[in-house]
């Protein structure tokens, strides 16, 4: 018995071993495998979504509030009439066919004039309100009503409050109609290149628009044409050594343009914009860093300076033989 109940233990113990062996095997083969019907993990396909839009510097257009046409037309004779240049809405007390056919031409055309010059787009449509006033005390009030405009300007431009204001009063259609170009060019400039331009370029950019400007509409960009009158005075700075370098212009901060008593800061902008946009060698690099800062880089003389690869010296020669000359090219 003692024999048999020995080899029944012997028995159990290998039935158990074998059991133990098994179960063991099974479980490994469980952790290390997946089951036959367990899903499958998979990568889920790719959806095809639209690459993001790039970030870009323009701000849309704001439309003028009707607080502010209220004011407008409330400084006008007769509180004015209502007209159209091109996107722009008109609200005027001139009667002038010539200067309201100048508004409608540059309204119209401006936005691709300044694509085709510039070679960035303005973002959107135009939306703002043109305020011409036929005398000078009506714009005189409304400007300082909507504050912080300095008296004897001719217009003036709010990107924001969605309004440029101009006055006609005793003034050439060619003179209106080429300040009328320059102020709405600082509304492009908003839509095109964001609102923290440095004031050298905002202003360079307007005129370089404004200034090719009449009663015919905007014209083509050629030599000093338009700013005989700037390049004279910046020509007679440059004779008496009164005239600052191109490297301190570009690295004015806004608060700093234009605040010494005797300033070619306006001049030196328009020439140096003018002659940047003229010089077959640096023409293509100023759009290529136009472009930059429509893709929302922010300004900096030192990019601007890389991407024109030219020394600020170099750039002070040629732009200051190029004035002292007419405008005529000398290497
Ligand atoms: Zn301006």
């Amino acid at each position: 018995m003692k024999k048999l109940s020995v080899v029944r233990t012997l028995l159990a113990l290998a039935v158990v071993s074998l059991w133990t062996l098994l179960n063991g095997c099974v479980r490994w083969q469980a952790e290390s495998e997946p089951a036959g019907d367990t899903p499958v993990k998979t990568v889920p396909p790719a959806v095809d979504r639209p690459a993001p839009a790039p970030r870009l510097a323009g701000r849309r257009a704001n439309r003028a509030s009707g607080a502010v046409i209220a004011r407008a037309r409330a400084a006008m004779r007769s509180a004015g009439s209502q007209h159209r240049c091109g996107p722009y809405r008109l609200w005027t007390d001139v009667t002038d066919p010539p200067l309201l056919a100048a508004c409608e031409r540059i309204g119209t055309r401006l936005d691709a004039v300044y694509q085709a010059r510039f070679s960035v787009a303005p973002v959107g449509e135009a939306q703002e309100t043109i305020f011409l006033f036929a005398h000078g005390e009506g714009y005189r009030r409304f400007t300082a009503e909507q504050g912080s405009v300095r008296a004897g300007y001719a217009g003036v431009a709010r990107g924001t409050q969605g309004f440029v204001a101009l006055n006609a009063d005793g003034l050439a259609v060619e003179t209106v109609a080429a300040t009328l170009a320059h102020e709405l060019t600082h509304l492009v400039n908003r839509r095109a290149l964001g609102s923290d331009l440095p004031r050298w370029l905002a202003e360079g950019l307007a005129d370089a628009i404004g200034d090719s400007a009449g009663g015919q509409g905007i014209g083509e960009l050629s030599g000093l044409s338009g700013v005989e009158e700037e390049a004279r005075r910046l020509a007679w700075g440059y004779g008496e050594g009164k005239v600052g370098s191109v490297e301190r212009l570009v690295g004015l901060g806004r608060g700093e343009f234009d605040r010494v008593v005797v300033s070619f800061d306006y001049e030196q902008s328009a020439l140096l914009v003018r002659y940047l946009l003229l010089d077959p060698e640096l023409a293509t690099r100023f759009r290529d860093y136009l472009r930059q800062l429509a893709s929302d880089q922010r300004y900096s003389s030192r990019a601007l300076q890389g991407v024109l690869a030219v020394r600020w010296e170099e750039l002070d020669r040629r732009l200051r033989q190029w004035v002292m000359d007419g405008g005529n090219r000398r290497g």
